[in-house]
């Protein structure tokens, strides 16, 4: 029996976030249950999961090996405390995920979200830096349109407007332009040709603000929330020269690209371009146990490692890093990942993948798509007067017509889990192209 949600659950309670409460209590969407490549919905409706639940579900709904490691982990050990004690399953874990980064990103810290391991990732950049007579690089540099969580580092270098204005900001931030210009690069299929030059901001930069008192750029490789936009070719490439330069830190923040979602393990590898620290989450767990890792390179990581051997070398964690069941869980997805050759399977899928969205051009209200790796996104012309009403329509025509598609404003934003079959591919973009001959 579907449950009858208004009549039988109160609703009041739960502030929930990033979302508009009051609309949501009149009409709640409620998931039951998922599995594979499918949601339930409380009202019984199946729904393709279009977003693998926010970016996380890499693997697939409802997997065995990994509730069967959550549930022997949680029997044999279910918590350590991770300060001047450990247990096996966390190094065993940062061994392996050392061995998916690319050579030299080969330390790890655990955090328990993205926006954790954005801050950790920031005060890792400040602490180095101090550890080798550089105090003086206090300032910081994102990018408009980045989005690197909502605690204070990663907001304040996070490049939303409505992440940022209700909030005090810290100091020394700056930021660059964002990189989409559809005018010069409108629905292009991968990487935009145009827009490598708008790295060249962080020389100027540092020309006004002195390069040696900059610690660290941090932006996405592949913009995910800001509206899936990959890098211009040869930004990053410019961006990562800039600061060898003035030795200022390179930091991605591959909290969605990572884990398989661009054809390699992290986005980096498909790049090309190493960064010195790079923060993920998300489908280190398959999205089933809250974990995120922070690699950072050989060089930093040793930087720490001076002085007295008793002395501790970072003043920083979580009750909760490394967790041993978020460590079980990661183990037993990544087993996932490898048995399935899920780390690059979107290789295999990007063609379909890329044509099916595409194929949308032209489809009413669309001004804009793009797509890289199994990460797309339709810009869809705002209703005068009324931003993201016109996306909002289209997130429920979706659910109405069994879709979970993900709308950030007008934007809607496309990327499921990497099991997706070439069908599957083909019927969301096909619902999508429905709703959107029928919303107004
Ligand atoms: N960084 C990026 C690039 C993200 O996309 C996100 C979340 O979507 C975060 C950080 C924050 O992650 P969390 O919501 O787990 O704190």
């Amino acid at each position: 029996m579907p449950l009858d949600v208004r009549n039988e659950l109160d609703l009041s309670a739960w502030w929930m976030p990033f979302t508009a409460n009051r609309q949501f209590k009149t009409a709640p969407r409620l998931f039951a249950s998922a599995s594979g490549v499918t949601y339930r919905m409380a009202d019984g409706q199946a729904v393709l999961d279009g977003t693998a639940g926010l970016w996380c579900v890499n693997a697939g709904h409802g997997r065995p090996e990994i509730a069967d490691a959550v549930h022997h982990q949680l029997m044999e050990l279910d918590y350590a405390p991770p300060f001047q004690l450990g247990h096996s399953l966390a190094f065993e874990l940062a061994a392996k995920l050392a061995r998916l980064a690319p050579a030299g990103l080969d330390r790890v810290f655990f955090t328990n979200s993205g926006s954790e391991s954005v801050e950790t990732a920031l005060k890792i950049a400040f602490a180095y830096h101090r550890a080798r007579g550089e105090g003086q690089r206090t300032k910081l540099v994102g990018r408009e349109r980045g989005y690197h969580g909502v605690n204070f580092g990663g907001m304040s270098v996070g490049g939303l407007v409505n992440n940022r204005r209700m909030f005090p900001a810290m100091p020394y931030v700056h930021h660059l332009a964002q990189t989409h210009l559809p005018k010069r690069n409108g629905f292009s299929v991968g990487q935009p040709e145009h827009g490598a030059e708008l790295a060249d901001e962080l020389e100027r930069m540092a020309l006004l603000h002195g390069g040696e008192t900059i610690a660290a750029v941090i932006v996405e490789p592949v913009v995910g929330s800001g509206g899936v936009l990959p890098p211009p070719k040869g930004y990053l490439e410019r961006l990562r020269a800039i600061c060898d330069k003035h030795g200022i830190l390179l930091i991605f923040d591959e909290v969605i690209t990572g884990f398989g979602r661009v054809g390699a393990p992290f986005a980096t590898q498909r790049l090309g371009v190493t960064p010195d620290i790079m923060t993920t989450a998300k489908g280190v767990t398959n999205g089933v146990v809250p974990m995120g890792a922070v690699f950072a390179s050989r060089q930093i990581h040793d930087a720490f490692m001076q002085g007295p051997p008793e002395a501790i070398e970072f003043f920083h964690g979580y009750t909760y890093s490394g967790h041993p069941v978020a460590c079980a869980a990661a183990l037993a997805t990544l087993d996932i990942y490898e048995r399935e050759g899920l780390l690059t399977r979107v290789l295999e899928l990007e063609g379909a993948w890329a044509e099916a969205i595409h194929g949308l051009r032209g489809s009413p209200h669309v001004t804009d798509i793009r797509n890289f790796g199994l990460m797309g996104a339709i810009d869809l012309a705002p209703r005068p007067g009324a931003p993201g009403a016109r996306g909002y329509a289209a997130l429920l025509g979706g659910l109405a017509n069994g879709l979970l598609l993900r709308a950030s404003g007008d934007t809607l934003a496309f990327s499921p889990p990497l099991i997706v079959s070439a069908d599957q591919i083909g019927e969301i973009f096909e619902i999508v192209g429905k709703v959107l001959k029928t919303i107004d």
